[in-house]
């Protein structure tokens, strides 16, 4: 397989790692200027794809990354690329600082929702980053593309707590990463991504109506890519995620197990009512990790 890149307008490649195999489901972003920089590289089993996209492309060394949260499948590849590229610097919330050079919590964290042997065939195993390639992302730090052409970071909260975004005001793209949550191909609505321990839907909207006030052409979000209607997609965000809390909420006396497969059944409904095509719904319902969804909404309901 071949990774599959992207060009769109003002020098903004989409680079498909081809996460767990397949299209569509992760999306970096290379911005090609004076001082280039790539946003998120994905799991370690996507790195190869993630060097011969980039070779596709000419580019032998990239010195800089920004990575929007440090959940592994946006940052889990990162201690391959620091050591492939010279003088390599990751930019990344400050909690990477400590969490990047021993990954055994990031790691631990996620296996606990996904097993062991399932990260290590899926998404592969990480290897540690020197502490010296990391720099701490600040709110409202611009990184200089171009003499007049800047990338700046906003602190946006609410999906983890660790995650940033980061805006182009040239082109007016805010780069997502997990904080609207999931569109996959052909769909042109959000799917809620609210896992715990952080999700809290106050902060995240908080985060969201600061994305709001932006002047945004585009919105280009990790799982996966650009999309030219950004405030109808956050006011689509806005619905589901208060539709879902909703949901969970009048479900008291369920387990967690129950409530994911009421969850799936009312999510899978309410597409057909749309007249989602099926494959599509079936991208969205085999893409999602629904146990984990509940998990996250309840840890938000009862610390309210
Ligand atoms: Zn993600």
């Amino acid at each position: 397989m071949q990774p599959i890149v992207k060009k769109f307008d003002n020098n903004i490649y989409q680079i498909d790692v081809l996460m767990e195999g397949k299209e569509g489901r992760l999306a970096c972003y290379y911005i090609d200027s004076k001082d280039p920089i790539l946003i998120e590289v994905g799991p370690s089993k996507s790195f190869p794809y993630l060097v011969s996209a980039l070779e596709s492309l000419g580019i032998q060394n990239i010195t800089r990354s920004a990575i929007t949260h440090l959940h592994l499948d946006h940052v889990g590849g990162i201690g391959h690329v620091v050591s492939k590229y010279k003088n390599h610097f990751v930019h990344v919330h400050e909690l990477g600082v400590k969490h990047l050079p021993n990954p055994e919590r990031l790691w631990n964290a996620v296996a606990e929702i996904y097993t062991d042997e399932w990260l290590t065939n899926n998404w592969g195993k990480i290897k540690p980053t020197p502490i010296e390639n990391i720099k701490t992302l600040n709110d409202g730090h611009e990184f200089n593309l171009d003499k007049n052409r800047k990338l700046k970071s906003l602190y946006s909260p609410g999906h983890a707590k660790h995650h940033y975004t980061f805006y182009d005001s040239e082109s007016g793209t805010i780069f997502m990463g997990d904080t609207l949550g999931l569109i996959y191909p052909h769909g042109d609505f959000i799917q809620p991504n609210l896992p715990p321990p952080d999700f809290n839907k106050d902060i995240l909207f908080q985060s969201l109506e600061k994305i709001y006030s932006l002047d945004l052409k585009q919105i280009a979000i990790a799982h996966f890519g650009l999309h030219l209607n950004p405030y109808e997609l956050i006011d689509n965000a806005y619905k589901s995620i208060n539709e879902w809390i909703m949901f969970i909420n009048n479900l008291p006396n369920t387990s967690n197990d129950e409530a994911a497969e009421l969850l799936k059944n009312w999510v899978v409904n309410n597409y057909e009512s749309l007249n989602v095509d099926s494959e599509t719904i079936q991208n969205y319902i085999s893409n999602s990790h629904f146990l984990m969804q509940v998990a996250g909404i309840r840890n938000y309901l009862s610390s309210n």
